[in-house]
Order: C-alpha cells, then structure tokens, then sequence
C-alpha cells in the first residue's frame, strides 16, 4: 500500500566518470523520491543516464556529489551492520537474465545465496523449503530448483532473478530494466508478476525502463530523464494525459496505439537529431538541440526543475512566468 512516508530521497545526485575523452556526466544533478508502497518509473533513452542512477542511488556506485537517504540515512556513509541490513533490504533486478545469473551455479543455489549471506534459514531444509516456496512465488516450480539456467526460457530466468531478489525479504528493489531483453508478449507477464508481489508484500520499485508503454502499468509516478538530467516527473496519469516537457510529448507521440483510426489521425512529434554525448553535452537546456520550441534563452540557461502544475515538475523555460 502505497504511504506519504519517502522511503529513498535523492538530493542533487551527480555521477561522473573519468574517461580518456573527458568527463562522462552520466547523471548531473538530479533530485527526487520514492514514497513506501508506490513504484517510480525511471524512462530514457539509451545513454540517458537512468541505470547509472538506479546504481548510484542503491551504492552500487559511489556518488561524484548529493546525497541519497534510505529510511532517512545516507547509503553513501552506511557501514558494519547497517550496511548488512541495507543489503538485505534493498535489491536489484538485472535487465539481462543471461548475464545476471552464474550458468554453474543450480537454480536453488542461485536464489539460496541471499539466504545464506545473511543467514535467514537455520537449517538444510528450512532452506530448501524456502527456495521451493520462493520458486512457487515467482511461478516456477520446486523441479525447477537442481537444474541450471541455461535450461530455462528468458522469461523463466527473470522469475529466477526475481526469485533471488526476493529471498532476502527486501523493502526496495531496483529494477533495472527488467524486461527489455524480453519478447513483448512475456513482458506483460514479467511486469504483472511484479505487480502481483508488490501489493502482497508491500514492496517499494524504482522502475527503470527504455519505453513509456510498459511503465505506464506498473508505474505510480514517473520520471522522464533526458541526458544525465531530469526533464519531467509526475504521477504517471498526468504525464501520459497531459505531458508538458516537450521531449516527453516527442516520447508518448511514437507509442503505436492499437486502434488503427486513432493511431493515422495522431501526430507522430520527429525527434531530430541524435543524443548529444554526456562527455560534452550542449550548454543550456540539454535537449535544445532536438527541441521545436527551442530560443535563444534555451541555449544560455539551463531550465530547473520546477512544479508547474500540483505534483507536476517540469524543465522547461516555456512554462515561466
Ligand atoms: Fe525546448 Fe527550451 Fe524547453 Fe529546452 S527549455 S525543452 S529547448 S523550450
């Protein structure tokens, strides 16, 4: 059940990398949160910046600058037994389910790792019952436990990769693009499974994804990044009904809609031009460079984040005063 209570809140988070051709501003001030219970998509482009903030906000990578709090504390300070329960309360989904899970390794072994980390079963059988359970849960079977995942579908490895995540009891999972590797008609699947868990268990996502048709469904709110930056973020029903940032607009406009008249009267908005490197990206509004509305202004200042409407953020300078 989704609560005010903020379980993670991000305060202009900046993630760099040093490369040979500069530096890769993967994610350049950015600030938001996630309440307990709801799930915050996270949409952009490839190169946006969106997985790399998944990573830094959980700690995986450390931060260039700004500060993440989960539970009110600062997961780029946690240490001893903190971190330990930070570990265990907070997971990740990988994208590829190929590459995610040790092909050496049997199923059960894969998802009984967590438990043996942090030491949840306090015998052999308690913890092949659980992994048996867990199999259950994610819509596999107990068989499925002693074979290995190059035996199994890519929808079926992200059950495993589900599985695992959830053998912890976590608060909060990243899921980092969890079904672009995935044929569109097993996404559907992947997405209600997590809907599913997530009112049973109460579970808390950050919802990474490459597409806004699929986040649609899972998502309470959504955040619209667009070159290490965020362009726009609101409940997902009015971003998908009245978006205002024009990359948005330019976003929901290619979304093929099922019905064929509504579809050929829809104006598809032409996004020109490619993604500008994050190692040099343009001065001033970042997306000037693909922007129909864009002015001299745009070029010299960069847009804040700003709420346009009532729990509406948009960055913009079209919606100044
Ligand atoms: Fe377009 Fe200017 Fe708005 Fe950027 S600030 S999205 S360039 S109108």
């Amino acid at each position: 059940m989704e609560s005010t209570e903020k379980i993670l809140e991000v305060n202009h988070l900046k993630k760099y990398f040093k490369s040979g051709k500069g530096t890769l501003k993967a994610v350049d001030d950015v600030s938001f949160f996630i309440r307990k219970g709801e799930t915050l998509g996270i949409v952009g482009e490839s190169g946006c910046g969106k997985t790399t903030c998944g990573r830094t906000c959980i700690g995986i990578y450390d931060r260039t600058a700004g500060e993440v709090f989960y539970k009110g504390k600062d997961v780029h300070k946690l240490k001893g037994r903190e971190k330990k329960a930070f570990t265990k309360e907070v997971q990740i989904i990988f994208q590829d389910p190929y590459s995610s899970l040790d092909p050496k390794m049997k199923v059960g072994d894969i998802i009984a790792e967590g438990l043996r980390a942090h030491q949840l079963c306090s015998s052999k059988e308690e913890e092949r019952q659980r992994v048996h359970q867990l199999l259950e849960t994610v819509g596999l079977n107990s068989e499925h436990a002693t074979r290995y995942v190059h035996e199994f579908s890519g929808g079926q490895r992200q059950r495993i990769g589900i599985a695992r995540a959830l053998a912890v009891e976590p608060d909060f999972i990243v899921c980092d693009e969890p079904i672009s590797a995935l044929d569109v008609s097993i996404q559907a699947q992947i997405v209600n499974l997590l809907i599913r868990l997530q009112k049973e268990k109460g579970l808390t996502y950050l919802f990474i994804a490459h597409d806004l048709s699929m986040v649609k469904h899972i998502s309470n709110r959504v955040a619209v990044m667009y070159l290490g930056t965020i362009a726009e973020i609101t409940d997902a029903k009015a971003l998908y009904q009245k978006p205002l940032h024009p990359y948005t607009q330019a976003l929901l406009s290619a979304i093929p809609i099922p019905d064929p008249k509504v579809e050929e009267e829809k104006q598809r908005i032409k996004l020109n031009g490619e993604l500008p490197s994050p190692i040099d990206p343009p001065a001033g509004c970042r997306f000037r460079n693909r922007c129909r509305y864009a002015t001299e202004r745009c070029a010299k200042e960069r847009p804040e984040l700003r709420e346009i409407e009532p729990n509406h953020f948009v960055a913009c300078h079209l919606y100044d005063q």
